[in-house]
């Protein structure tokens, strides 16, 4: 079925987004691998495509144009190479529409043409090691000094995307204690500069998959961050975290919808040229049963993806409608990755084959961005039960 929701313009992006990929990724993708990150200086030649920048309003360097749609494209395009840009999308997916919608204009000068430039990389920073899932119970706490011009922020996050390349932070901390009737009273958002003294990132975390992504913990001994660096209002961190979650979990959707696609593709190729029984793999009716079936949850998991795409475009994607594409893209794209990697056999344990790293790279889609126990919650609640 031809995808409605896709301009030339998109078409044309996409074409650019492969061949640099092709050129610029592939040849270098196994050594990003090893060192467990991408490298700093990647980032300027994104910068440069443009990458950063297509949702940065034109007044600040960017091109100005209110669509989710290509970085929905640039998920599509590396997961289909088997590569990933690591930490950026975290920058541009998560970050930049909390600057968007609460910076204020002086704040958007200072780091809107730096964000588009590749030269301020954000990350964000909700969870700790003591709460994910229960936001509200976050003790990391940012008090306000006596002469009211810095606030002090203690505490200690963790599996920060991006947390190592990171030249800012927007931290989640409490400014005030929970009211009794309101637990998620009392969060603030500080954009916090990683060089500030007392600032450290601890490890950078070994993980399962997603290896090229640098996901950190981080820890603030006393770190001054000035009032001026207070996204949006003091205490109403919790509100602003409701309204940009839905994005975050719509571009998991579609990150583990493209992974999908890209592991049919792994699996049809790979077994149309593996011989076993004198006969490629391809042509056991089996094969082409797991193949098909897949292909069809894929399709399914397309739809649900053009269509919460052009939900977040018109303003319309509810907070029910992003859970409910992330529950079921990333469901979707376990099973499918699951028995595409089956059709590999042997070969598809070993991580020279990228169906082995998308299936390492997948499984973290149904635990971040809010668990898929956590979307159920959402759904069950907007069904009123
Ligand atoms: C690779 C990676 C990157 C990440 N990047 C970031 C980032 O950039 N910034 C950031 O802030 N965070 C990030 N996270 C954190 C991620 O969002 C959390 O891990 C996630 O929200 C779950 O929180 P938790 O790990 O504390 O699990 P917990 O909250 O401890 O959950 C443990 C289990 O309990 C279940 N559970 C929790 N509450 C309920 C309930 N009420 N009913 C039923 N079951 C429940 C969960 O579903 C889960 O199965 C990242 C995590 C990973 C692994």
């Amino acid at each position: 079925m031809r995808r409605t929701g896709f301009t030339a313009d998109h078409d044309a992006f996409r074409g650019t987004i492969r061949k640099f990929v092709e050129t610029e990724v592939v040849p270098v993708y196994d050594t990003w691998y090893e060192a467990g990150i991408v490298p700093r200086e990647f980032y300027y030649k994104l910068a440069e495509l443009g990458v950063f920048g297509i949702e940065v309003p034109e007044e600040y360097g960017g091109a100005g144009i209110e669509s989710f749609k290509f970085q929905a494209i640039l998920m599509e395009e590396t997961a289909r190479a088997g590569v990933s840009f690591g930490g950026s999308s975290v920058h541009v997916g998560l970050c930049l529409p909390y600057l968007k919608k609460l910076a204020t204009e002086e704040q958007k000068q200072r780091w809107l043409p730096g964000f588009a430039a590749g030269e301020i990389m954000f990350a964000i920073a909700m969870t700790e090691p003591g709460t994910g899932s229960d936001l509200a119970g976050m003790r990391t706490t940012a008090k306000l000094s006596e002469d009211g011009t810095h606030y002090v922020l203690n505490g200690a996050k963790t599996f920060i995307t991006g947390g190592v390349n990171a030249d800012r932070v927007i931290v989640c901390a409490r400014t005030a204690p929970p009211r009794e009737d309101d637990r998620r009273f009392g969060i603030s958002l500080l954009v916090v500069d990683t060089t500030s003294p007392g600032y450290t990132v601890g490890r950078k975390l070994d993980k399962l998959g997603l290896r090229t992504s640098d996901t950190a913990e981080l820890n603030f001994t006393d770190v001054r961050v000035p009032v001026e660096d207070l996204l949006g209002e003091e205490n109403k961190g919790f509100s602003y975290l409701g309204q940009n979650l839905p994005q975050e979990r719509l571009s998991i959707a579609a990150g583990a919808y493209a992974q999908a696609a890209a592991a049919v593709r792994f699996a049809q190729e790979y077994t149309q040229q593996r011989n076993v029984f004198g006969k490629p793999v391809a042509s056991f009716q089996n094969t082409k049963f797991e193949l098909a079936a897949c292909k069809a949850e894929v399709d399914a998991a397309e739809a649900v993806v053009d269509r919460a795409l052009d939900a977040l475009d018109a303003g319309e994607l509810s907070a029910a409608d992003a859970a409910s594409a992330k529950l079921f893209c990333t469901e979707v794209a376990a099973r499918v990755i699951d028995r595409c990697l089956q059709l590999h056999g042997g070969y598809g344990f070993i991580n020279e084959y990228p169906i082995a790293r998308l299936y390492a790279d997948n499984r973290v889609n149904r635990i971040y961005g809010g668990t898929n126990e956590v979307m159920k919650m959402i759904i069950a609640k907007d069904m009123g039960l």
